[in-house]
């Protein structure tokens, strides 16, 4: 498989505080990977750091073979990076379809783009709410309406932080249900999440981050068969 992301030795700080030690990780076209830790170890910096929101200070990211660190959000958004942020961020005084067209373009120049018509298709409890405005929108809504808003720029890799948070158990499935598809029908995807157990049916890698270090990388195979890793770095 070739590597669709190469983040190679990545160093963030916030200020004088150094929060990322040398993140090195890799995305394969068509992987589904994962950031694991502990709150505050540097799994959300590492997104941010990726997607242009801090700047890092040393090392590199690559993405489809070029250079995008020191890059602006908004170019590595239309590189093809589409994040779907902590807390969903859609436009409260938008209904779902104007948050959904606001987003619209076919970044990734894909044969078949995401179009109001296939989100609505794919998630059809927004279809039926497409007139209500963002606030009025469930938890679980809210976070489908946060990852239709980001297919519709038809990105080459979908990264979500904290995919299900706050979210019911049912809500949460449907969510898995819903990357799983996604991700079956070829869209490489990196994500935080703490339902290990889930992740390691859904997902093919994963990497734990310690203190701003990846302590540990490997298979879901891998992951699933060393319960005591769970322990130690995730305190499950
Ligand atoms: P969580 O699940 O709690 O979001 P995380 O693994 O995503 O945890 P980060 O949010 O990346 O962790 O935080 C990594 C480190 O950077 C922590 O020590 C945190 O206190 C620090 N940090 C995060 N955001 C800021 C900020 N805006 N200013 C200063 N320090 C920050």
């Amino acid at each position: 498989m070739s590597a669709l992301l190469e983040v190679e030795a990545l160093e963030t700080c916030y200020g004088a505080s150094q929060a990322l030690f040398g993140i090195s990780l890799t995305i394969a076209a068509g992987e589904m990977v994962t950031l694991l830790g502990r709150n505050g170890m540097g799994k959300t910096t590492t997104i941010k750091s990726i997607v242009g929101l801090i700047a890092p200070s040393a090392g590199t990211v690559r993405f489809r073979g070029e250079r995008i660190d020191g890059l602006s959000a908004d170019r590595i958004g239309r590189a093809g990076i589409g994040l779907v942020p902590e807390g969903r961020q859609i436009f409260p005084n938008l209904s779902v379809r104007e948050n959904l067209v606001a987003w619209a373009s076919n970044r990734s120049a894909a044969a078949e783009p995401w179009t109001l018509a296939r989100v609505f298709e794919f998630f059809p409890g927004l279809a039926e709410r497409q007139q209500h405005m963002g606030n009025q929108l469930s938890g679980g809504e809210q976070q489908m309406l946060a990852i239709g808003r980001v297919l519709m720029t038809n990105p080459h890799l979908l990264i979500l932080d904290e995919a299900t948070e706050g979210l019911a158990p049912l809500v949460r499935n449907e969510i898995w249900t819903c990357l799983t598809a996604l991700n079956k029908a070829g869209l490489a995807i990196l994500l935080i999440d703490k339902y290990v157990r889930t992740l390691v049916r859904i997902a093919h890698r994963h990497y734990i981050i310690e203190r701003g270090r990846v302590h540990w990388q490997g298979s879901s195979e891998q992951l699933g068969a060393d319960q005591a890793l769970w322990h130690r770095y995730l305190g499950l």
